[in-house]
């Protein structure tokens, strides 16, 4: 697996205007919390200095979710900057893989040791309908979507499941 950066979580601030004292490195984030996760802003973990505002609020447009586990801290999906230095990054337990051309695409080639009861919870939640890893994860108490994501492609992999096409990409369903 390919390790870019670790995420570090520096604190938990109620306004986005007091993040900026906190992001010194890139992987440096802080939490904007106020009656629930607001905002991620991390310190971009390409080393560009600029600084990534992650919505994780639905009520205000397209969110990301945030989970947080003994594991670490993860984010889904995948977080793209269509401006400026345009990185592409997933974060994982604590870890930012850097995707994409310049960067390769093995951010999860290692197989964790609980994988095989995982393996067993997703066969079950796989039906004949199309579902997002979200979907799937939403139905496992304690998973998280890239998990999933690792799952599902094994299972396609051992002939279990199906991997939608196109728009469907990371949809799975029973094979
Ligand atoms: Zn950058």
């Amino acid at each position: 697996m390919m390790t870019d950066r670790t995420l570090t979580i520096r604190a938990r601030v109620n306004s986005r205007a007091n993040a900026s004292a906190y992001l010194k490195r890139p992987g440096d984030a802080v939490i904007v919390d106020r009656q629930g996760p607001r905002w991620l802003v991390l310190s971009c973990p390409c080393g560009c200095g600029s600084e990534v505002p992650v919505n994780l609020d639905r009520r205000a447009g397209p969110a990301w979710r945030l989970y947080e586990s003994p594991k670490g801290t993860s984010v889904y999906p995948s977080v793209w900057r269509d401006t400026d230095c345009e990185s592409h990054f997933i974060i994982w337990r604590d870890n930012i893989h850097m995707i994409g051309a310049r960067y390769g695409e093995s951010w999860a080639d290692e197989v964790e040791e609980d994988e095989d009861d995982l393996l067993q919870r997703v066969l079950e939640v796989l039906s004949d309908r199309d579902q997002s890893a979200e979907e799937i994860s939403d139905q496992i108490p304690g998973s998280e979507p890239w998990d999933i994501l690792h799952v599902c492609r094994r299972l396609c992999l051992l002939g279990k499941a199906l991997e939608g096409r196109q728009h469907a990409r990371g949809h799975f369903r029973r094979s």
